[in-house]
């Protein structure tokens, strides 16, 4: 067993953890996390609240931004989420900024995120803790639009207009990150849109990462095809003569995705179990590493084994700790453990901070408090963290 001196960084470090809340931040945060470990209640107040802020009651905004919004996000705009940006980095964290809208289908909506996301990049140059800021393809994009061309379907005259107006708004994002030194993450989404995203980020890396990494494909690792796409993507990169940008994660969408494959009679994308999907992650961080001079990665995690299990081939490696190239990122206002402690002790960790109306974040709220709403999630163990570090303050 390890002694904690020689431990390459110590998650069991809840003052380190929780430092940056006050006990009554503590407590409030101790209060939502066990209200969220109940299921039915959860269970109402997605359908309730969701229906209550599409409606417009009052006090419903205030009531939902007051606890679990402020858990989970950094503010309704780039201005109030200054506030958070700042807090982070007195403790060495940096911030992906995450305009919160989702599910959009209209022009106007997608050249709405367009214009959001450019706002995100002008504020990322303006605030050293800022280094990137993340985007949905499908947040300026039409989701059925990509299904179809990954199809293969031939386009009529004005979906071809709909796919170059797509694409251009993409391609401005990305001049603009350029243009500006911040790096853009491009989401990993459903496996049936993820080969046009695929196409699109792709030729995106290859117009702008030339020199320096600004765009960032998310590679899926419960896919059972991943581990060999990403080798395949870096290989391509170094023939082309440019860097690859890749953030790394297991993946949202497993029952969806089996799901479909069995509907539809397909093998399904995804690995026959966690074990499988864990060691491809891991196999991937490392390949990642290993190359870090060619490939600038993120480790987007809030497992604690694939997190240790990086800063320790860091170290193995004798690969400097805080190489621009070498990422890691937690969801704010979750596994504070992991990420404090990996900042406190030199490595680049960041959070992915989501910020946007009440309203247009709800979706993403929602989804946070249903993936954690049984003992055996993240929530269970966020509860107990909470609990250790009330108890070391003794309040
Ligand atoms: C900063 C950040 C950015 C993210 N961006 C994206 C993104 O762009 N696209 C995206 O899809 N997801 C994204 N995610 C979510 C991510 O894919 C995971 O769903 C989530 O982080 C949980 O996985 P984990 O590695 O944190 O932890 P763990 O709890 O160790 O892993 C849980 C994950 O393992 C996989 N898994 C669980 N059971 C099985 C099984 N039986 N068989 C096979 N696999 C299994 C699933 O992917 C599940 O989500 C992001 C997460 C973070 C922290």
């Amino acid at each position: 067993m390890l002694k904690e001196k020689d431990l390459v960084v110590n998650f069991q470090d809840t003052r380190t953890a929780f430092e940056y809340k006050s006990n009554a931040e503590l407590k409030k945060a101790y209060w939502l996390f066990k209200m969220m470990m109940n299921p039915k209640l959860v269970e109402m107040g997605s359908s309730l609240g969701l229906k209550a802020i599409r409606w417009g009651l009052p006090f419903t905004q205030t009531i939902v931004k007051k606890t679990i919004f402020e858990q989970f996000c950094g503010g309704t705009s780039l201005t109030e989420t200054q506030k958070t940006i700042n807090q982070l980095y007195e403790y060495k964290t940096l911030t992906i900024l995450d305009f919160g809208a989702e599910a959009k289908e209209t022009q106007a909506d997608f050249n709405r995120t367009m214009s959001e996301t450019l706002k995100a990049i002008d504020f990322g140059a303006m605030n050293l803790s800022v280094p990137v800021v993340s985007a949905k393809i499908t947040g300026m994009a039409r989701f059925a639009l990509l299904e179809k061309i990954q199809r293969g379907d031939e386009l009529i005259d004005k979906e071809k207009k709909e796919w170059k107006d797509a694409l251009e708004r993409i391609d401005v994002v990305c001049h603009h990150a350029k243009d500006k030194k911040v790096g853009i993450f491009f989401d990993a989404e459903e496996s049936w849109i993820q080969d046009t995203i695929d196409g699109v980020v792709n030729s995106m890396m290859e117009k702008y990462n030339t020199g320096k990494v600004y765009v960032y494909n998310t590679y899926q690792m419960y896919r059972h095809d991943r581990l060999d796409y990403l080798i395949k993507s870096h290989e391509h990169a170094l023939a082309n003569g440019y860097k690859l940008g890749a953030k790394l994660v297991r993946g949202a969408y497993m029952e969806k995705e089996r799901q479909r494959a069995e509907e539809k009679g397909y093998p399904s994308p995804i690995q026959p179990d966690k074990q499988a999907t864990d060691t491809d992650f891991n196999s991937a961080l490392q390949y990642c590493i290993e190359h870090y001079e060619t490939i600038s990665s993120c480790n987007a995690t809030h497992n604690e084994f694939s997190s240790y299990f990086q800063a320790e081939l860091i170290e193995q490696l004798g690969v400097p700790k805080n190489h621009p190239n070498i990422n890691f990122c937690q969801l704010y206002g979750m596994s504070d453990h992991i990420t404090f402690n990996l900042a406190k002790t030199g490595f680049n960790a960041a959070k992915y901070v989501p910020y946007g109306s009440v309203k247009d974040v709800v979706p993403y709220l929602i989804r946070r408090a249903q993936e954690n709403s049984s003992v055996t999630g993240e929530m269970g163990r966020e509860l107990s963290l909470v609990r250790r570090e009330k108890a070391r303050r003794r309040i």
